[in-house]
């Protein structure tokens, strides 16, 4: 289904969850009022699952001007074939001329779902989005060669323009509550018939301190942290900065930490204000998943390792030697 009509409308796929919109819906938001001012469209989201209308209206104070739903018992859980089916029968309503989706595992999973469905193209893990004044057609821009360059795609006259958007590149309105709105429930039919898959249980990942996503300080650990004992030097100094743990696969692999904490390409992305990595080589499969923080720095005992070329600060040193020192200093200027 292609869109051939072109509403000017920038439509962003929602997410909940623990009855909230999650964070990188309202960088979509965020991101999006300033593509719809500049086609001069207007900026709305959709939401799927099971009574969800109270907490879909959280999104008008983060800047949409309409909030759409489908709401459906069959829509509790996420299933691909299903969500695919229904967002794509929203999109032949509401003819997008923009759609946006999180990099998020959902978000991932979904975009080339709908980008074949509805015959359009993908921009995937977009770390800046803009509208060309000429053409109007969607800029992307996305981090390629392991982040090492950035590449810019015009997404050109297909409708809708689609992209994914990488958790932490954008910034969020202020949500301003004098902003409201009614959620306008969509009538579109939930077929249960077009699932593969179905969710048969569900655990909770027990997540100790702040979110490693939501983190400011990440302290990474690498393959040089020798042993799952050492591992806990780490969980400590996170502890006292108010971070959260972050792996390589090669201390996964070894059994340091478990995989959820794995950072890189194939794994989870951060943006924090401060990466330190501590043991890590700086192989550019692991980079890719922080290169976007603000600042790097590492400890490494080997001058020549690649995580030197990419960090702004380093010590070469083993962090046996090195990590005490400096742990004890930041216990010292965290308690003055
Ligand atoms: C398709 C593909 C996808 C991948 N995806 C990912 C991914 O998503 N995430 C990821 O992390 N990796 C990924 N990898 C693996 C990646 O290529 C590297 O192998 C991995 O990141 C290396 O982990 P590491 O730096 O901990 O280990 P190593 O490369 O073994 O480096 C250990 C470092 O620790 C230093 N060191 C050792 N002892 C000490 C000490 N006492 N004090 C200080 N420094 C010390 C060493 O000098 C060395 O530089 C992927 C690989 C492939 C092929």
């Amino acid at each position: 289904m292609e869109n051939t009509k072109n509403t000017k409308r920038i439509l962003v796929v929602g997410e909940l969850a623990d009855g909230n919109v999650v964070g990188i819906i309202g960088e979509l938001l965020g991101v999006g009022r300033r593509l719809a001012d500049a086609l001069g469209g207007e900026l709305s989201t959709v939401f799927l699952g099971s009574s969800i209308i109270e907490t879909a209206k959280q999104a008008f104070a983060q800047g949409a001007d309409s909030v759409y739903a489908v709401d459906d018992t069959v829509l509790e859980d996420y299933q691909p074939e299903l969500y695919a089916s229904v967002i794509e029968k929203v999109c032949k309503d509401l003819a997008p001329s923009v759609l946006l989706l999180g990099a998020t595992p959902i978000g991932r999973d979904l975009a080339p779902r709908l980008s074949w469905r509805l015959k359009s193209g993908l921009a995937s893990d977009c770390v800046e989005l803009s509208i060309d004044p000429e053409t109007s057609a969607l800029i992307a821009t996305r981090p390629v060669y392991g982040g090492k360059a950035l590449a810019e795609v015009d997404c050109g006259t297909t409708l809708p323009a689609m992209a994914t958007v990488r958790p932490k590149s954008q910034a969020a309105l202020p949500p301003d509550p004098a902003r409201t709105g009614d959620v306008v429930l969509l009538n579109v039919y939930a077929d249960p018939a077009v699932a593969k898959t179905r969710v048969v249980s569900k655990t909770t990942a027990e997540v100790k301190g702040i979110r490693l996503e939501d983190a400011r300080i990440v302290v990474g650990g690498g393959r040089g942290m020798g042993s799952a004992e050492n591992w806990k030097v780490l969980e400590a100094l996170a502890e006292d900065l108010g971070g959260a743990v972050g792996a390589t696969r090669g201390a996964c692999d070894e059994g340091y930490c478990d995989t959820v904490f794995q950072l890189g390409i194939s794994s989870k992305r951060v943006a924090p204000e401060l990466y330190l990595a501590v043991g890590i080589s700086g192989a550019s499969q692991h980079m890719t998943g922080v290169s976007f923080s603000k600042h790097i720095a590492c400890i490494n005992r080997d001058a020549s390792a690649p995580i030197f070329s990419e960090a702004e600060f380093g010590v070469v040193g083993n962090w046996e030697d090195v990590l005490p020192a400096f742990h004890r200093k930041v216990k010292e200027l965290l308690s003055g």
